[in-house]
């Protein structure tokens, strides 16, 4: 297996060599080498099921710091923040891939201040952000001020944060977008963070780029006359984005908003994809960046009307919805997976195991839970997993 992957590796290599700048990593880009000792890290610190076997040997692992996507928090009685944000462990330094409101929090809850340094991340090797939308960036400005930064003595950096590029004009905004949706620009990570470290100046006392490089990916040259607001997920084969001695990331642009991108994480335990946000049909580039992981962390929506359990309906009530209503659902649905279409893209992707993730709602009982891996089953026969906050996956 780790054959194929060096393979991989090479091909991909090819592919990086061919382009411009896709963010590949340099030791500079790296954060000072302070992993977790062993011993600090505490297993099962998530109330789900999947921490069963993930015992301290394992030297990779998953863990779905935050399972949920872009639920409002005035509805959820036990709010404790909402979104989605993970993190892969790999023999004791992290790679996080988006940062939801409440991560710091579940960044404790997960075990990972369990180092002398860990408060101050020094384990925190490189971010990811698939796209630009709240419930998965909200807890950036945290994760800069109040967790790399350098005011706080003995904190390392500076840390590499990959993530979209800007584009100045967003196109239209679709029927059942929120005003200002279109017609526009829209800020990359190099632009999110720079706007962020002007507002933050007083508390910074820093230069942030001393302690956290934003980082705008650039898309291989074969796609990038291709690829628009218009055309948001023209079909491309996966690409490097980052290397280092621990892992392999590789990406694609997928459909939800230009650019909105998955990621694909290579060990020598095992390897994993995330989806981000998308719709089902990805012109293909999701399953091919996927094909073959261990796990595929796919994003999904529950919608289902006859069954009772309906995101609209929690946002705005029981039928008859009315127009904004009905185009907002519309809309909704148009940029995310069903339920019902989970299972294919697993199987499409040939993976072994399915993890739902960003689950929209966040099942509130055990019976939605059962219907989120019944819908899966019906595309997909391996191994389905419905992901709760804190929930661990080994890869080795
Ligand atoms: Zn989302
Ligand atoms: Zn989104």
């Amino acid at each position: 297996m780790l054959q194929i992957r060096l393979a991989v590796s090479l091909a991909l290599s090819f592919v990086v060599a061919a382009t411009t700048t896709t963010g590949c990593s340099s030791d500079e880009d790296t954060h000072p080498d302070q992993p977790l000792e062993d011993d600090s890290i505490e297993d099962g610190a998530g109330d789900g099921e999947a921490d069963d076997g993930v015992g301290d040997d394992c030297r990779a692992r998953v863990i779905t710091l935050q399972a949920s996507g872009g639920p409002n928090w005035w509805g959820l009685p036990d709010y404790s923040g909402a979104g989605v944000s993970t993190a892969l462990l790999i023999d004791g330094f992290v790679y996080l891939v988006d940062a939801a409101d409440g991560i710091a929090g579940k960044w404790g809850d997960a075990g990972l201040n369990g180092s002398p340094n860990a408060e101050k991340l020094q384990q925190l090797r490189a971010a990811f952000i698939t796209h630009m939308h709240t419930d998965h960036i909200s807890g950036l400005p945290v994760l800069m001020a109040q967790g790399t930064n350098p005011a706080q003595p003995g904190a390392g950096g500076p840390l590499p944060v990959y993530g979209p590029f800007s584009v100045e004009d967003t196109g239209p905004a679709p029927p059942g977008a929120p005003p200002g949706a279109g017609g526009g620009t829209r800020s990359g990570v190099e632009e999110f963070f720079a706007q962020l470290q002007q507002a933050l100046s007083v508390d910074l006392r820093a230069d942030p780029r001393s302690f956290l490089t934003p980082i705008n990916i650039t898309l291989p040259e074969s796609v990038e006359g291709e690829a628009s607001s218009a055309t948001p997920y023209p079909a491309m084969d996966p690409f490097v984005v980052y290397e280092d001695e621990n892992v392999l990331v590789t990406a694609t642009l997928v459909n939800h908003f230009y650019p909105s991108f998955a990621y694909r994480f290579d060990t020598e335990f095992g390897s994993v994809t995330i989806s981000g946000d998308t719709a089902r049909d990805t012109n293909g580039n999701l399953e091919r960046l996927a094909r073959g992981s261990d796990y595929l962390l796919l994003e999904v929506i529950l919608d289902d009307e006859e069954f009772g359990v309906s995101f609209l309906d929690d946002l705005y009530g029981p039928p008859p919805h009315g127009t904004a209503a009905q185009a907002f659902r519309e809309r909704f649905s148009a940029i995310h997976v069903d339920s019902k279409e989970t299972g294919d893209v697993a199987d499409d992707s040939e993976v072994d195991t399915l993890i739902l993730h960003h689950l929209v709602p966040p099942p509130a009982d055990p019976e939605t839970r059962q219907k989120y891996i019944e819908d899966a089953r019906l595309g997909f026969s391996g191994r389905v997993e419905v992901a709760r906050d804190l929930d661990e996956y080994c890869l080795d």
